[in-house]
């Protein structure tokens, strides 16, 4: 006497089928997760397969126009060794801070696939970029002049790009970036007189950064976003001092972390480009298409890896006690700019699957009621020394995460 109708749908995090499962173990790179424990000889840590970050690339490339050239932006996740495999697989790399750009030529990316934004820039910052070349994206008129002034009397004029605060909103992206009163970037309003301004200064302009959103899981917001991106360019185009050659239109494309979210149809957000990307390339023959991912191309090829150290019962609920939570994965805590706390997907690395599943809490280490990973999660039945897998972590995680905060050991890093 089964009634179904009218039940409310669970919802469930997306199927995270991108590693293989053997012998009820995950695999990352190929290799099952406790040989990787072992070889590391400590947990916690974050663990990278290449070939996740491959299949993102891939993807990416059959569903978007050919002429979209993919940069990697490199604060998803700086791990050098990380940002070398991109710098193979996309076209260009773009950075936040001099610290990124060292690592970044160090990747061997060319400067001129190199983009620098950053709404604080020190004159250091300034002077690292004009010397090795890299396309600046000017967040204000106050740092074009600066950039002008180190200029002086240099033999080779920076390449500069203005990074345009949007008139228009990216819809439901996790975190606007764009439009209304913003520290990124400059009004669209303004751009036609500092483009006046620039056209008198010894720079090299090369085009537009517009950036509007980052995780966005809704293919109609993207789509319209880019159109409304494509048609401020070339409205400000009118006014730039020499044509448009480079245009990086953003990313903000998003995975699943959370119940009831799906990946995202590429195919919807490449048919849409197309036709944008010819009308671009008839007024501007030389123009280069930029699209800047950072989340996507990591984010899913990642896993964060702690090891349960007790379990114990309070008033009912079950507590996984591990070594690892908020200190080294700030954002599976929810503390990374969540505004309701909601689980990332969790699992046993060694204990894929279980004749009966518990409901238990994961915590961390930390005398804090926030170092939370998991609430009322259902995991096989656990025990110390198993492996607590946190999913979706490749972006945004170990260099996100405050790892000093009550003087634990770091997590280690590894790409498979
Ligand atoms: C953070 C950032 C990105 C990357 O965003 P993701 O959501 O990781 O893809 C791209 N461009 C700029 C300017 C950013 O600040």
């Amino acid at each position: 006497m089964n009634n179904t109708t009218g039940m409310p749908k669970i919802p469930k995090h997306a199927p995270m089928s991108q590693f293989n499962i053997a012998d009820n173990c995950l695999q990352i790179g190929g290799q099952p997760l406790i040989d990787i424990a072992r070889q590391l000889g400590s947990t916690p840590f974050y663990a990278y397969d290449r070939a996740v970050m491959r299949t993102q690339t891939d993807q990416l490339r059959d569903a978007l126009p050919a002429a979209v050239h993919l940069h990697y932006a490199m604060k998803a996740n700086p791990m050098p060794e990380v940002v070398s495999y991109l710098a193979e697989l996309a076209d260009g790399l773009d950075v936040a801070s001099a610290g990124e750009l060292k690592v970044a030529l160090e990747a061997g990316a060319a400067p001129i696939n190199i983009s620098f934004a950053g709404p604080g820039k020190s004159d250091a910052d300034l002077q690292a970029a004009i010397d090795s070349g890299v396309i600046i994206n000017m967040e204000s008129n106050g740092e074009m002049l600066r950039i002008a002034a180190l200029a002086e009397n240099k033999s080779v004029r920076p390449r500069v790009a203005i990074r345009v605060n949007p008139d228009f909103e990216l819809k439901s992206a996790g975190m606007k970036m764009g439009s209304g009163p913003k520290p990124f970037g400059v009004d669209a309003e303004c751009v036609p007189a500092m483009l006046k301004t620039l056209g008198r200064l010894p720079l090299e302009f090369m085009g537009f950064h517009i950036f509007s959103g980052s995780q966005n899981l809704q293919e109609q917001a993207i789509i319209d976003a880019q159109a409304k991106t494509f048609e401020l360019a070339f409205r400000l185009a009118q006014f730039a001092p020499s044509p448009v050659r480079w245009l990086n239109i953003g990313g903000g494309l998003g995975v699943p972390y959370f119940p009831g979210e799906q990946r995202l149809d590429l195919a919807a957000i490449g048919a849409n480009l197309l036709p944008l990307i010819e009308t671009a390339r008839k007024k501007f023959p030389e123009i280069e298409i930029i699209m800047e991912l950072g989340r996507y191309l990591t984010a899913e090829a990642g896993i964060y890896v702690c090891e349960v150290l007790d379990r114990k019962v309070s008033r009912g609920q079950t507590f996984l006690i591990t070594n690892g939570g908020l200190h080294h994965h700030l954002a599976a805590s929810g503390n990374f700019g969540q505004i309701i706390r909601k689980n990332y997907p969790l699992c046993l690395g060694n204990r894929m699957s279980a004749d009966a599943l518990e409901v238990v809490n994961v915590v961390g280490p930390l005398c804090t009621p926030l170092d939370v990973l998991g609430d009322k999660v259902k995991l096989p039945r656990a025990y110390p020394g198993d492996l607590v897998v946190v999913f979706q972590s490749g972006a945004y995680g170990f260099s996100a995460s405050p790892k000093d905060f009550l003087n634990h050991p770091y997590p280690k890093q590894i790409l498979l």
